[in-house]
C-alpha cells in the first residue's frame, strides 16, 4: 500500500481564503483584525516563523505588528510590552514567540497575556477551558490537525488515537481535542516503554517529538492515518519530520508530508484564531 498524501498546503490555502473573506466582512463593520507578534532575541528559526506569520496576516488582510526586542531585555520590560498590547484596541491577538531567552520565565510571560487575546491558546485559562470542553482558543498546531482530519473525513469516534509527544503546545491539547471527538487517546512520552507496541494500535497516529525518524513503517498499523508534526533539519539542510517517511508511506493509509503538511496549517489556524478574537471583540463591545 502507498499512502494518500494529505496536502496541508492546499488545505491551508483554502482556510486562508476563507479568513480573507471574513476579514473583509469585518472591515465593513470598521474592524481590522490585528495580530501582534513579540520576538525576543535573534533565534534564526524564530525569525523565520515570525516573518511567515506576519506575511500570512498581511496576505489575508489582517493588520500585523512585529515587535522585536533585544535578547538581553529584562523580563519586567517584556511584561510591560505585553501589558501595552493587552490595552491596545487595534490588537486582537498577541503571540510571544517561543523559546524565550533563558533568563525569562515563559510561563509567567504567557500568563501576562490577556486570555481573550491569547491566540496561541497557551494561557492556563485557555488550557483549562480546553480541558473542560469549552475551548476559547485551540492551540494552532492541534487545531490545524483537527481540520486536516475533518477534511479527510477521518472519524475519531471510537477510534484509537495515539499521540507521541506530550508537550503543552502540541501533544496535550491534541489529546483533549481528539478525546472531545470520541477517540480513545494514548499519550506517549520519552518514558514510554515499547513505543512501537503503542503506535501499532493507532488508527490515527500523531507524532510530535522533535526526534527525526522516531516512528518507522514497522511501528504503524496498515492503513492508519499518520500526522507528522516534527520539523527537523538534517546536516544536509533538508527538512524532515519525526516519521521515517519512505517506510511509513508504504504502510499508512494517509500521511502528512514534511514540509507541506502540518506546518502551513499551523499558520492558517493562527489567522483563524486572530479573526475569531476580533469577531468576539465586536460582540463584546457594549452598546451605548
Ligand atoms: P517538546 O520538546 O516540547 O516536546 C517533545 C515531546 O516528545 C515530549 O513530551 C517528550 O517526552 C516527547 N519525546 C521525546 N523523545 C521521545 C521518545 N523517544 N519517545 C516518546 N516521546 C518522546 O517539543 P514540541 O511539542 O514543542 O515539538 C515537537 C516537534 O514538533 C518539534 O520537531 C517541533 O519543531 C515540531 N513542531 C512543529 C510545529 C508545526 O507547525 N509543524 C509546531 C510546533 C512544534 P517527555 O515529556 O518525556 O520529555
Amino acid at each position: 500500500m502507498t499512502a494518500r498524501i494529505i496536502d496541508g498546503k492546499a488545505l491551508a490555502d483554502a482556510v486562508r481564503l476563507d479568513v480573507a473573506r471574513r476579514v473583509q466582512e469585518l472591515k465593513q463593520q470598521g474592524i481590522v483584525p490585528g495580530l501582534a507578534v513579540v520576538l525576543v532575541g535573534e533565534d534564526p528559526a524564530s525569525q523565520v516563523y515570525v516573518r511567515n506569520k506576519a506575511a500570512a496576516c498581511e496576505k489575508a488582510g489582517l493588520y500585523s505588528r512585529v515587535i522585536r526586542l533585544d535578547a538581553d531585555i529584562t523580563e519586567a520590560a517584556l511584561l510591560d510590552q505585553v501589558d501595552q498590547l493587552n490595552q491596545d484596541d487595534r490588537v486582537h491577538g498577541i503571540l510571544v514567540q517561543l523559546p524565550l531567552p533563558r533568563h525569562m520565565d515563559a510561563a509567567k510571560v504567557i500568563e501576562a497575556i490577556d486570555a481573550r487575546k491569547d491566540v496561541d491558546g497557551f494561557h492556563v485559562s485557555n488550557a483549562g477551558l480546553l480541558m473542560t470542553g469549552q475551548p476559547l482558543f485551540r492551540p494552532c498546531t492541534p487545531y490545524g490537525i483537527m481540520k486536516m482530519l475533518e477534511s479527510e473525513e477521518v472519524s475519531l469516534w471510537g477510534a484509537e488515537a495515539v499521540i507521541v509527544g506530550a508537550s503543552n503546545i502540541v501533544g496535550k491539547p491534541m489529546a483533549m481535542l481528539m478525546l472531545a471527538k470520541g477517540a480513545t487517546v494514548t499519550l506517549c512520552n520519552s518514558k514510554t516503554r515499547d513505543l512501537g507496541a503503542q503506535t501499532r494500535r493507532a488508527d490515527v497516529l500523531v507524532v510530535a517529538t522533535g526526534k527525526p525518524g522516531i516512528v518507522t513503517g514497522d511501528m504503524i498499523k496498515p492503513g492508519a492515518v499518520v500526522i507528522d508534526v516534527g520539523i527537523n533539519r538534517t546536516e544536509q539542510g533538508k527538512l524532515v519530520g519525526d516519521v521515517d517517511y519512505p517506510s511509513a508511506r508504504e504502510v499508512a493509509g494517509a500521511i502528512t508530508p514534511v514540509p507541506g503538511g502540518v506546518g502551513p496549517m499551523t499558520i492558517a489556524m493562527l489567522l483563524v484564531n486572530t479573526l475569531e478574537a476580533a469577531e468576539r471583540s465586536v460582540v463584546a463591545t457594549p452598546v451605548a
